[in-house]
C-alpha cells in the first residue's frame, strides 16, 4: 500500500533544472529510483493480464498450430509464421501489408489510448513489474528498506541479499533468453541444442548467453531506462496522440492549488502527498502534465484514489482522460486521424484477404544452377542444368512430379526419384538436366520450355523457363 504524506526530498524529482530527466542527471549519472507499489482496481487488473501475457509469451513459440508454432520468426530461412499461417520468401507484399496494418493498428491504438500498450502489455513491463520487482520485494525488503541498505555499506546482509537475488535473476534471464530465441529458431530445435554439450554448439551457446546476460542487464540495471532513453515508441506519442486521446492525467482543475494542511481553504483536492510520484516507475511527477517518460501502467490512479479515500474525497483526480475532458470539452473518438487509421486498416485487411485467397497452393519456382549456362554433349545435343524449387502452402502432405511438354523433343532428367514426396510447408530443392536437340532452337539462342509439375491432390501448375544455347 502507498504510504500517504512523504517529503519532496524523498521522491525522485528534477533536483536541478540541468537534470536530463528524473533518472538521469545533468551528468549523466544514473539516479536509481525505488517506486512504492500501489494496490488498487488498476493494479489487479494488470496483475491478472500480466500473468496471462507471461503465459501466453512463453506459449506462442511452443504451442502448434497447423503443425508449425504459433509464432516462428525464421529469419535465416526468411518465413514468418503468425497463428498457422506462413509467409514465405515469396510472399514480400503479403508481408508488406501485414507489417503496415500491424504499424497503423499500433498508431490507431496510441491516437485513442495513448500508451496502453506499454503500460498494460508491453514485455518489458510485464516482467519487470510482475516477475523481477516483486522478488526483490521479497529478498531486499520495502523501498525505503532497500533504499537505506544501498546506501550503506557492503555487510553480510547486503551481500547474501543481493547475492540470493541476483543468483534468482540469473535463473530467470537464462529461461527468458531461451524463450526469446525459441521465437527465432524452432522449439525443436532448441531442445536439442539445450539437451547436446555446448561443446557441439558453441555459436548457439555464445548466443544464448548473451541474450541471457542482455535480459539480466535490462531487468537488474537498465529498468526504466528502456522505456525512457532507448525505446523509439516513446518518441512518437506526441505526435501520435491528441488532445482527445485517453491517458492517464492530472485533472489540475480539481487539485490546483495544491497544498497540504487540514485547512484546506482555497486549497485544490491535491494534497501534495507525493504518493503519485513515489509509486511511479519512471520517477515522473504526472501533475507537470504529459511527459515523453510516462508509460501510463496506471500506478498513480492507484496511489492517488488510495490517498482520496482517505482523506475523504471523491477518486480520480488521476485519471484516464483526455486533455479534452479535462477541459470540459467533449472528446471524440471519431476523428479525422482514427477514422483515415480506420479506413486503412479496413482498406489493408481487404487487400490482404484478396491476395491470400488468390495465393497458389504450391510455391514453383524454377532457376539456372550454377556453372556453365549449357553443355554440348557428345551427341550434339544441348543441356542446360536447371534448379526446380518447390514449396508446398497447404497443411497437407503431397507427392508430385515433374515433366517437360515444350519443346516435345526435350527430355528432362531429375536428379533423384519422382514422384517426390512434399511435408506440409515443406521445401524441396531438385537438381535436373534439360536436355534438347540442337534443332530445337531453331537457328536462335534460345528456346523457351515448359514443364508441368503434377501434385497428388490433382493440382496441375505450369511453368516456363528458357533455356541457353550455342549461337549459330
Ligand atoms: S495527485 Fe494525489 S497522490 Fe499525487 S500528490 Fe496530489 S493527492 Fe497526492
Ligand atoms: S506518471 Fe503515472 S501512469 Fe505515468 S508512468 Fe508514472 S505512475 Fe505510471
Amino acid at each position: 500500500m502507498a504510504s500517504q504524506f512523504v517529503p519532496a526530498s524523498e521522491v525522485n524529482v528534477l533536483e536541478s533544472p540541468e537534470d536530463v530527466l528524473t533518472t538521469l542527471g545533468a551528468d549523466g549519472k544514473r539516479k536509481w529510483i525505488y517506486p512504492t507499489p500501489s494496490r488498487g482496481n488498476y493494479e489487479k487488473r494488470r496483475r491478472i493480464l500480466g500473468w496471462a501475457l507471461i503465459a501466453l509469451f512463453v506459449a506462442l513459440p511452443i504451442v502448434h498450430i497447423n503443425g508449425r508454432p504459433a509464432v516462428l520468426l525464421d529469419v535465416a530461412s526468411r518465413e514468418f509464421t503468425f497463428f498457422g499461417f506462413t509467409f514465405f520468401p515469396t510472399d514480400t507484399f503479403l508481408l508488406m501489408i501485414f507489417g503496415i496494418a500491424l504499424l497503423t493498428g499500433i498508431v490507431l491504438l496510441t491516437a485513442l489510448w495513448g500508451r496502453v500498450w506499454c503500460g498494460w502489455a508491453c514485455p518489458q513491463t510485464v516482467y519487470l513489474e510482475f516477475v523481477y520487482r516483486p522478488i526483490e520485494r521479497v529478498i531486499e525488503g520495502k523501498e525505503h528498506v532497500r533504499k537505506r541498505r544501498d546506501a550503506g555499506p557492503w555487510n553480510l546482509d547486503k551481500i547474501w541479499r543481493k547475492a540470493l537475488k541476483m543468483s534468482i535473476y540469473v535463473v530467470i534471464s537464462v529461461a527468458l533468453a531461451h524463450v526469446f530465441v525459441s521465437y527465432f529458431t524452432s522449439w525443436g530445435r532448441l531442445i536439442h541444442w539445450m539437451t547436446g554439450p555446448p561443446t557441439e554448439h558453441w555459436g548457439v551457446f555464445v548466443l544464448m548467453a548473451g541474450t541471457a546476460g542482455l535480459v539480466l542487464f535490462n531487468f537488474a540495471f537498465f529498468r526504466e531506462q528502456m522505456c525512457t532513453i532507448t525505446c523509439p515508441y516513446a518518441r512518437m506519442q506526441s505526435v501520435l496522440m491528441d488532445e482527445d486521446s485517453t491517458i492517464v492525467s492530472y485533472d489540475f482543475n480539481r487539485g490546483e492549488p495544491r497544498g497540504r494542511g487540514k485547512e484546506r481553504g482555497e486549497l485544490g483536492d491535491c494534497v501534495d502527498c507525493f504518493a503519485c510520484v513515489r509509486t511511479c516507475p519512471t520517477g515522473i511527477d504526472i501533475r507537470d502534465g504529459l511527459q515523453m517518460e510516462c508509460v501510463a501502467c496506471t500506478q498513480c490512479i492507484d496511489a492517488c484514489d488510495d490517498i482520496m479515500d482517505k482523506v475523504g474525497k471523491p477518486r480520480g483526480l488521476i485519471r484516464y482522460t483526455s486533455e479534452n475532458e479535462l477541459e470540459g470539452i467533449p472528446s471524440r473518438k471519431a476523428r479525422p486521424r482514427t477514422i483515415v487509421y480506420v479506413g486503412l486498416l479496413l482498406a489493408l485487411s481487404t487487400i490482404f484477404t484478396i491476395a491470400i485467397a488468390g495465393r497458389q497452393a504450391y510455391d514453383v519456382n524454377v532457376g539456372r544452377a550454377t556453372g556453365a549456362p549449357f553443355t554440348e554433349l557428345p551427341d550434339g545435343t544441348i543441356a542446360n542444368r536447371l534448379r526446380f524449387r518447390v514449396r508446398n502452402q497447404t497443411p497437407e502432405a503431397t507427392s508430385f512430379s515433374i515433366s517437360v511438354v515444350e519443346p516435345t523433343s526435350a527430355e528432362l532428367r531429375i536428379v533423384g526419384t519422382q514422384p517426390v514426396e512434399l511435408g506440409s510447408d515443406q521445401m524441396k530443392r531438385l537438381e535436373s538436366w534439360v536436355v534438347v536437340p540442337k534443332t530445337a532452337f531453331g537457328g536462335a539462342s534460345q528456346v523457351t520450355t515448359t514443364f508441368i509439375l503434377s501434385f497428388s491432390d490433382g493440382v496441375e501448375q505450369k511453368v516456363s523457363f528458357t533455356l541457353l544455347g550455342p549461337s549459330r
